[in-house]
């Protein structure tokens, strides 16, 4: 873990060696997910698979799972949100941007990819638009039902349809 969040891999060499690494990040130290955590407490871990793509340009097969403890939108409390996420990456400079990739593309810096960046990347585009602890009924419904009863119509913005479509996206590509 204290490998640290600044190590760089060289995407071309990597694809062509066909190297794979495995790591493990705690979720204290993945910036962009802070705010979402009820309980900074936990790891993720990671395994990358690089290939060449295609396209001849490096890419990498990445692997995340973990569980998160993410605040509930409806009644605010933590809940654990396990995570299981796979995403196939083709990189590219941005001085050569491909118009379109079958894979999500991930633009370099001077050759290197974070092996940290990535993992956080795809961890992030697996949790939930609008967590929910529990949608079979056992959240805490007390609050909503207060919100109902004062004549206020649910205030939430929920969108399933945004959230299944990424879910739709993900689960494609495999
Ligand atoms: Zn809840």
């Amino acid at each position: 873990m204290t490998r640290g969040l600044q190590e760089r891999i060289d995407c071309e060499r990597s694809a062509q060696d066909g190297a794979a690494f495995e790591r493990v990040y705690a979720l204290a130290d993945l910036p962009r997910i802070q705010d979402l955590l009820a309980d900074r407490a936990g790891t993720i871990r990671a395994a990358f698979a690089f290939a060449r793509c295609p396209s001849g340009r490096p890419g990498v097969v990445v692997e995340v799972t973990g569980t998160a403890q993410l605040v509930c939108q409806r009644c605010m409390s933590g809940f654990a949100y396990p995570v299981a996420a796979r995403s196939e990456i083709e990189f590219a400079t941005a001085a050569a941007l491909p118009t379109e990739s079958e894979r999500d593309l991930y633009v370099l810096d001077e050759g290197l990819a974070s092996l940290a960046e990535i993992a956080e990347e795809e961890f992030l585009l697996a949790l939930p638009l609008v967590p929910v602890c529990d949608d079979g009924g056992g959240c805490g419904r007390a609050q909503a039902v207060d919100v109902d009863g004062g004549g206020e119509t649910a205030r939430t913005t929920v969108r399933p349809f945004g959230a299944l479509g990424d879910l739709l996206k993900k689960t494609d590509r495999t």
